[in-house]
Order: structure tokens, then C-alpha cells, then sequence
């Protein structure tokens, strides 16, 4: 039986949990810092390594006596080393450091994207590698090749705006509360589309051919605020957000479909904050059928934001690969492990 603590406080949540041999949850705690940071429509990083600071340690206490476990009786320490904002990332890897150092446990780095991914081992067995991961988030839209443990590399990316980035920014321009994906998706949720009427919003990156996989969103904000600016006497909410998801989807399960004929790969893991999103679930299921994959996403929503369960998933498997640091490991803003600093 393997113990281990998984520790996460990259950005805008503080999360500790614990779980034993990868597979089960025994406690996760998380505070999110979005009453924080929502005055500022965004992460503000010298307010979210305040706020880690501030309650890591009570979430470690409380995690810990849910767990019913000792310090003692843990076999590892894993805790998010990359990427993320270096301010937040410091503040639990000195915690890792100080378990480790007190009660002589390993240390496992875990990346934070690779994290998003093998959480679904909470909830089944993983499926056999190689997986495309798909990654959406506040600063993802991204599409990885995932060989296994330890091994990510980046296969597609953004040119600009991540999808959540694109949520946050449209809901901005349409007066609705930061972060903007749980609101535009409830006014898209609230729109029944005329039968035959016609999308306002041009479709995205048409040119692209079949090599070319990239997402880019910063176009379709602009096509939002223009479109505002043209109907600003009645301003149709619930139509802009239920068009934006559908454009903004559309351009998601045709980039992953590219992706599958192109590299052969077909068990896809999905991840990241906007996977919390219903309509993008199904989207992502009817693009199964067409074009034929395993498709696998946390079913459990809070498995999709950032949260330390994840981390002390991944973390088991790097552990039993003995996949250790020292207390000297270094933190990175960076996703690229080579690059780390
Ligand atoms: P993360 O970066 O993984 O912490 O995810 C945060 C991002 O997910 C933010 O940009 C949110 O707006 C976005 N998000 C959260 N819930 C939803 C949702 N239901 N629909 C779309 N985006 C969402
Ligand atoms: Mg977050």
C-alpha cells in the first residue's frame, strides 16, 4: 500500500490531497482564489502566492486528518513544479521540501499539463499509451503527444488566446462575471437556435488545410466585440455565447480530428478547466463517433480544474518509476521540462 501527497498551487487554486496507490482518493482539498482575483478579471500572481501561502497549511492539516493517515505513513511527496506562476509554484514546492526534509519522504516534480491528464486514473484504469491529450484550459489550448510517464510533447498550440482565455475576454465584453465559462455557458444553454439561421461568426482558421493544426481565438473575440458594437441597442447575449461555443467547439473537434489521422493515435484524454463545459463534452463525444477514437475526460468536474488529486496520481507512477528529486529541484514558468529553470 503506497501513500502519497499530491500538492498544487501553480496559479489561482490551492489544493492538497491525498491518495493511495494512484487509484484511490482519500481527501482533496481545494480553495479557489476567484472572489481574489475576479476584481481584476484575472490572476493577479503576487495576490494568488499570497493566498497559497496563507492556506496551504491549514488545507494540509485538514486533508491530512481526513485521510486518517500520519506524516509518517507517507510514501511520497508530489508537488507541481512546472509550469505555472514561479511566486505560487515556490511556495508549494517549500512545503514539499519541508515534508521531505522532516520526515525523510522522496520528492516527486510533477508537471502540472501531464497532471491535468492522468488524473482519469482516479476514476479507471488508464488506457494503454501512446494518448493525444487534449488540453483546454485557462492557458492551454493545446493538443500533446502523451508516450508515457514523464514523456509529454507538444503537438499543437495556440497561436494567441487559450479557449479559457477566449471565455474569460468574451464574457468580459458581454458584462458577465470573471471567469466567464460557467456564465456564457449558461446564456448558450439558454438560446434555441431559429431552425436554418445563420452563424454571425465567421468560421475559424478555414484555411488551414489538413497539416496544419492550431488553435487561435484572439479572431473570434474580436468578432464578438464588433458584433456587440453592431447590436448594442439589443444586445442578444444568450445568441453571441451560444454562437461563440459553437465556433469556438468547431475549431476543437476538427483539430482533433486532424490529429488523429495524422499520427495513427486514437485514445484521446481530454483536460483543463473548460472541459467542465457540457456542450464542449458533447461535441467532444459525437466527434468519437465520426471519427472512431477512446476518448476518456474526468467525469468528476472538480478533477477538471487544478487540484491536487491529479498531482498525487501522476505522482504515484513517477514514484514507482523511482522518478525522485532532491530538495534542491527547481520550479518552472515554463512547460518544457528541458527548458526548466
Ligand atoms: P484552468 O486553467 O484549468 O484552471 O481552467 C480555468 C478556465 O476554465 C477559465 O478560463 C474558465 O473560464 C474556464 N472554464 C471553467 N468552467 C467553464 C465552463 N463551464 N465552460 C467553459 N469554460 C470554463
Ligand atoms: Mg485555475
Amino acid at each position: 500500500m503506497a501513500y502519497g501527497l499530491g500538492i498544487e498551487s501553480s496559479c489561482d487554486e490551492t489544493s492538497i490531497a491525498i491518495v493511495r496507490d494512484g487509484r484511490e482518493l482519500l481527501s482533496l482539498k481545494v480553495y479557489s482564489q476567484i472572489d481574489s482575483h475576479s476584481p481584476y478579471r484575472g490572476v493577479v500572481p503576487e495576490i494568488a502566492s499570497r493566498a497559497h501561502l496563507e492556506k496551504i497549511n491549514s488545507l494540509l492539516s485538514v486533508a491530512m486528518e481526513e485521510a486518517g493517515i500520519e506524516f509518517s505513513d507517507l510514501n511520497y511527496v508530489a508537488v507541481t513544479s512546472f509550469p505555472g506562476l514561479v511566486g505560487s509554484l515556490m511556495i508549494g514546492a517549500q512545503l514539499a521540501r519541508c515534508i521531505s526534509l522532516v520526515y525523510g519522504i522522496p520528492i516527486v516534480a510533477v508537471n502540472h499539463l501531464e497532471a491535468h491528464l492522468a488524473v482519469i486514473g482516479l476514476e479507471r484504469e488508464l488506457p494503454p499509451f501512446p494518448w493525444l491529450g487534449l488540453l483546454l484550459s485557462g492557458g492551454n489550448s493545446s493538443i500533446y503527444i502523451y508516450k508515457g510517464f514523464g514523456d509529454l510533447q507538444i503537438f499543437a498550440d495556440t497561436q494567441d488566446d487559450s479557449l479559457g482565455e477566449a471565455f474569460d475576454k468574451v464574457s468580459a465584453v458581454l458584462d458577465l462575471p470573471y471567469p466567464g465559462g460557467p456564465y456564457l455557458e449558461a446564456k448558450a444553454n439558454a438560446y434555441s437556435p431559429i431552425p436554418g439561421e445563420k452563424n454571425p461568426f465567421p468560421k475559424l482558421l478555414k484555411e488551414d488545410g489538413e497539416d496544419l493544426i492550431r488553435f487561435s481565438y484572439s479572431g473570434l473575440k474580436t468578432a464578438v466585440l464588433y458584433y456587440k458594437r453592431e447590436n448594442a441597442k439589443s444586445l442578444p447575449i444568450e445568441k453571441i455565447a451560444y454562437y461563440f461555443q459553437k465556433t469556438a467547439f468547431e475549431l476543437v473537434t476538427r483539430n482533433l480530428g486532424k490529429a488523429i489521422s495524422k499520427t495513427g493515435i486514437r485514445t484521446v484524454v481530454a483536460a483543463g478547466g473548460v472541459l467542465a463545459n457540457g456542450t464542449l463534452r458533447d461535441c467532444l463525444e459525437k466527434e468519437k463517433e465520426r471519427s472512431r477514437f477512446d476518448l476518456f475526460y474526468p467525469s468528476k468536474k472538480i478533477y477538471c480544474t487544478d487540484n491536487g488529486a491529479m498531482v498525487a496520481c501522476l505522482g504515484y507512477h513517477l514514484w514507482k518509476q523511482k522518478s525522485f528529486v532532491g530538495l534542491d529541484f527547481k520550479v518552472s514558468p515554463k512547460r518544457n521540462f528541458e527548458q526548466i529553470i
